[in-house]
């Protein structure tokens, strides 16, 4: 069964903005699947819904069975999430932020300082280990929201532009790394422009328009449409 399924999903703003038109969307467990589309086209607001931070108008979305729109805290500790943008808890420094994260999902405090020693070491974060988000360039504060959403267990990883502000050197580790953890069995959900770099990691990509799905396929089955 799939880890997630969204059903027939509609969500019209007040103003009358119809952002997502009957979306439906499968991920099987292991699958790094891309959602592609133009600015406009309706990811974020079918992210905020899966991550049960806005509510659908219409349709279903279960995550492991569980319907989230009737249970959305189920989809907040069990999603590990990468937000566009920066972070809020900008006081803490590099490595409490991963931590603080970890703990956030209910990771005991021994390991979770285990896991952000271990995700700073990976991501080659260490001359950053100790400086302070708000002190820490995009690209930093970036891959420490990368490690940040990977420092606990989840049913389901949303990165939103996770190689954003990222350099070159350490955006080729970050690309690395997801597809690991594809191979160790996390189911993905990437939101990205960047196919050309995301597609030796993907598995499947859908592509968003006007709030509809108007593809879906493997990357090879897609060459050229996108
Ligand atoms: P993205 O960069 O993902 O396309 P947007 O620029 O579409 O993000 O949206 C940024 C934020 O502004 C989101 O929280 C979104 O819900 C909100 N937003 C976008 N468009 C509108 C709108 N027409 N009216 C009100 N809020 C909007
Ligand atoms: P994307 O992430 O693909 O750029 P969004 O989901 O942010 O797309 O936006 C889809 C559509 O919904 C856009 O037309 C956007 O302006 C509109 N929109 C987004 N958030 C809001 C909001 N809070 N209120 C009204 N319209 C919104």
């Amino acid at each position: 069964p799939p880890v997630l399924s969204v059903r027939d999903l509609v969500k019209r703003y007040r103003n009358g903005t119809l952002a997502n038109d009957h979306v439906c969307l499968d991920l099987f467990p292991g699958e790094v699947f891309a959602l592609l589309g133009p600015n406009g086209a309706g990811k974020t607001t079918l992210v905020r819904q899966l991550l049960g931070l806005a509510r659908p108008t219409s349709g279903s979305i279960t995550l492991d069975g569980v319907d989230i729109v009737a249970d959305p805290g189920f989809a907040r500790r069990n999603i590990g999430f990468l937000p566009q943008g920066s972070f809020d808890l900008q006081s803490l420094t590099v490595a409490e932020t991963i931590e603080f994260a970890a703990r956030l999902r209910g990771v005991p405090p021994r390991e979770a300082r285990a896991a952000a020693a271990r995700l700073v070491e990976r991501l080659d974060l260490g001359p950053f280990r100790n400086t302070a988000m708000h002190a820490a360039s995009g690209g930093v504060r970036r891959l420490a929201g990368f490690a940040a959403a990977v420092a606990a267990p989840a049913r389901l990883l949303v990165l939103d532009e996770p190689t954003n502000d990222v350099d070159p050197l350490r955006r080729a580790v970050l690309w690395d790394l997801i597809a690991e953890l594809g191979r160790g069995g996390a189911t993905i959900l990437l939101v990205t422009h960047n196919l050309a770099e995301a597609e030796r990691v993907i598995d499947r990509l859908a592509i968003m328009n006007a709030g509809r799905i108007i593809r879906e396929g493997s990357p090879a089955a897609l060459r050229g449409l996108v």
